[in-house]
């Protein structure tokens, strides 16, 4: 085969993008659109020796699996990858996904992982379910102001104020934000020069308390500043207005300066505890309220973080006499939710701020039986171990959580975890393929698998949660 050639190829899996994936002659090729069920005609674009990429040239058998996408744009936003495939097949395919990485990088057998793992707990209404949306700002070809989403791996934005995942609030503040750039002159930023102002608009939503805060990200000083106020404010749920400073060339999109210029300057939430063991998972009636700064990290799904932290809270296995450590706990979310049913839980996150909020965030809970420290997990938790006067209950806790970033745990992090030999082990990942590799030096250090469960906290996108539960052989 050569370059161009065109070829029929039956898609059978889906890419780490959201990439169709077939067998040809042999060859695995990757084809942007195909979707798992398509006969398709592809045309080579790229060929190694065992792989190859293509494209799409025409749909000879649709996938039975496709379906009418809501979002009228989502095949060129970079956001939602698999919105033309039906939320069922996509349950499906990220459960294989799991099993698959578990299987060929864990060295786990496929019997075991299918004895060990749970149905992948999806979303009731795979629609607005994020409470965050980051809109970049441009400027279309009439030199008017546009908001949208970049196209998959590019710089420029498609326009559309109306995304299906996010809050439906958002078209109505986004609408607001342009009329005000608009008749007031107020020009977007522009990446290539570094001139204009309006870079960003992010808005995020408590679920649970309705409450909603706008936080524009600017090159500079905002003019006519009520005029924004004045539109904005009368939004129903509207709790807080900010501006945030970022005024260098970069990708980043949040500077760190940042100005409350009405309402409050943090938004609530709430997060309720479910039962997992219950059909419709209803809540137990407990829960924890949250407060997020327009620079906090907080989990996008409310929903599926609830289903995801209580699926946690039953794998470890509380009584209320236990020693917790919770590593990279972000704002201290999962601690909290564990210092509930635990004696005491110890949490740890690298960047300080995060800190910050989850010792407000205890406060306000009346938590008083959760310590943070800041550091790296492969530090901090090497240090306690290694370190005289440390309590028992801090050298041999009874549970570790850990719930790293997609690169996984650090391998200091983990041979500290099997020293200390806790009785559990809640492992709760974002990523199937380094979660594999971890649960291989964690079963061969003495651990075993009690139970596996996907969690579905990004529908119509290929990502997946994973939590597993592991016990001292
Ligand atoms: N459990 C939290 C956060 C999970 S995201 C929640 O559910 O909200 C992963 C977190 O790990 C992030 O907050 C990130 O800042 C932190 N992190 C990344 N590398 C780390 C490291 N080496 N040590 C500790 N925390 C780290």
């Amino acid at each position: 085969m050569k370059k161009n050639d065109e070829f029929e190829i039956e898609i059978t899996d889906i890419g780490n993008d959201g990439e169709g994936i077939g067998k040809h002659e042999g060859m695995t090729f990757f084809v942007k659109g195909g979707l798992p069920g398509d006969r398709i005609l592809a045309g080579a674009t790229k060929l190694k020796k065992t792989y190859g990429y293509a494209r799409l040239v025409k749909v000879l058998t649709p996938s039975p699996f496709r379906v009418a996408p809501l979002c009228p744009i989502s095949e060129k936003c970079g956001g939602c990858q698999i919105q033309s495939l039906s939320y069922k097949k996509q349950l499906e395919l990220k459960e294989r996904k799991i099993a698959e990485n578990l299987t060929r990088i864990g060295g786990f057998s496929p019997e075991f992982v299918k004895e060990h793992m749970d149905t992948i707990v999806g979303m009731e209404i795979p629609f607005h379910y994020r409470n965050k949306a980051q809109y970049p700002i441009g400027t279309d070809k009439n030199g008017q102001p546009i908001a949208g989403f970049y196209a998959g791996r590019t710089h420029s934005i498609i326009p559309n104020t109306n995304c299906f995942l996010g809050a439906e609030e958002n078209e109505i503040i986004l609408k607001a934000v342009l009329s005000y750039m608009e008749e007031n002159n107020i020009p977007a930023y522009d990446e290539i020069t570094g001139k204009g102002l309006i870079r960003h608009v992010l808005i995020r939503k408590g679920f649970t308390t309705g409450e909603i805060m706008v936080c524009l990200v600017i090159n500079g000083r905002l003019p006519a500043k009520e005029k924004l106020v004045d539109r904005l404010m009368k939004i129903p749920g509207m709790k807080s207005i900010s501006v945030n400073i970022n005024t260098e060339n970069t990708n980043v999109i949040m500077g760190s300066e940042l100005h409350t210029i009405w309402g409050e300057p943090t938004i609530s939430d709430v997060i309720h505890v479910r039962d997992m063991q219950k059909d419709g998972f209803p809540f137990t009636g407990d829960s924890l309220t949250f407060i997020i700064s327009p620079l906090s990290f907080y989990q996008v799904n409310p929903e599926q973080t609830e289903k995801l932290y209580s699926l946690a809270l039953e794998y470890a296995g509380l009584t209320g006499k236990e020693s917790v450590w919770d590593l990279y706990c972000g704002i201290g979310t999962i601690s909290l939710f564990m210092a509930r049913k635990a004696k005491q839980v110890y949490g740890v996150e690298i960047v300080g701020p995060a800190i910050d909020d989850a010792k407000e965030n205890a406060k306000r809970n009346g938590i008083t039986n959760a310590e943070f420290f800041v550091g790296k997990a492969e530090e901090v938790l090497p240090e306690f171990y290694e370190g005289k006067n440390n309590s028992y209950e801090m050298l041999y806790p009874d549970v570790i959580v850990v719930d790293p970033p997609r690169k996984g745990c650090d391998e200091a992090c983990l041979s500290t975890m099997l020293k200390m030999q806790p009785d559990r082990i809640v492992y709760v990942s974002c990523d199937s393929a380094t979660l594999a590799r971890d649960l291989k030096i964690l079963c061969e250090g003495g651990y075993r698998i009690k139970k596996i469960r996907g969690v579905d906290q990004f529908s119509h996108t290929v990502h997946v949660e994973t939590v597993v539960c592991l016990v001292r052989k």
